[in-house]
């Protein structure tokens, strides 16, 4: 008998109509090359492998090999690895991603997805409620730098709310199911503009003046943007607003 193991965030999903309807809010078809990060027993990737084209599937636990394997997915490639570790370079085709996440390491997932490729066309992710709200969030209390960076992609969605008793074992908290399509809105460099944006949040209570003069010359900042618009805090910008101040900042050599 399989030991669920906390410290790899295992919740796994049995429910067929649920884990279609995550295949859907996917928009998962045949011409589709999905990236699923943690297989867990499976659920999720034989759905998956009915919808796409071709699906490469990474789960870090080990013990898991027998029972993946044994599902003879014939458009599957498994790869037991830890994610977090994998260069994404390597995929050269453009990819979906479609996962219930491992919670213990949500954020940095879509970081690293947002971050380290070019070829990433969606994601339909599982992800705590809490953090869920936090990725839709406009600007307000639960806006912050993951909620920003994602609004440079895209419009983040809700598209279901799951609850807890839906997982095996059940986790403390209720999930949602979050979509984003990838859309080049914004031309700047995301690096860069990743920089910016952590600056402005790093004190979430003090004004852009307080964060930007850790890294730019108050004067300057002065000159540029005027003390108004200084006395405002990062989680009042809308996305629109930050890209122009991005662009301020370049203009005007800061960088
Ligand atoms: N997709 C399955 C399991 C989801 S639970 C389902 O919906 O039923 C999350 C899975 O991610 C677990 O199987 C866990 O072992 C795996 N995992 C945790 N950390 C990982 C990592 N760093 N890289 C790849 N897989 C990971």
């Amino acid at each position: 008998m399989f030991n669920f193991k906390k410290k790899y965030g295992q919740n796994f999903l049995t429910d067929k109509n649920l884990l279609n309807a995550i295949v859907r809010d996917a928009g998962i078809n045949k011409d589709d090359f999905v990236v699923e990060i943690g297989a867990g027993a499976g659920a999720l990737t034989e759905v998956l492998s009915q919808n796409a084209r071709e699906v490469l599937a990474f789960e870090i636990d080990e013990e898991l090999r027998e029972t993946l394997l044994s599902l003879q997915l014939k458009n599957v490639n498994f790869r037991f690895e830890d994610f977090m570790k994998v260069d994404l370079s390597e995929l050269n085709e453009p990819f979906k991603v479609v996962a219930n996440l491992p919670y213990y390491i949500t954020t940095p997932i879509i970081f690293k997805l947002l971050e380290e490729t070019d070829k990433l066309l969606s994601l339909t992710i599982m992800v705590q409620k809490e953090v869920a709200e936090r990725m839709v969030a406009k600007p307000s209390g639960d806006y912050g730098l993951l909620s920003v960076m994602l609004a440079f992609y895209g419009e983040a969605k809700i598209t279901r709310i799951v609850k807890r008793n839906m997982f095996h074992p059940e986790p403390n908290v209720d999930s949602a199911v979050v979509t984003l399509e990838i859309q080049k809105k914004f031309d700047v460099d995301k690096k860069m503009f990743y920089n910016f944006v952590k600056t402005a949040f790093s004190m979430r209570r003090k004004t852009l003046l307080n964060n930007l003069s850790t890294i730019y010359e108050k004067e300057k900042l002065k000159r540029v943007f005027g003390e108004e618009f200084l006395k405002r805090r990062a989680e009042t910008l809308t996305i629109e607003e930050f890209v122009e101040a991005y662009k301020k900042i370049n203009q005007h050599k800061m960088i």
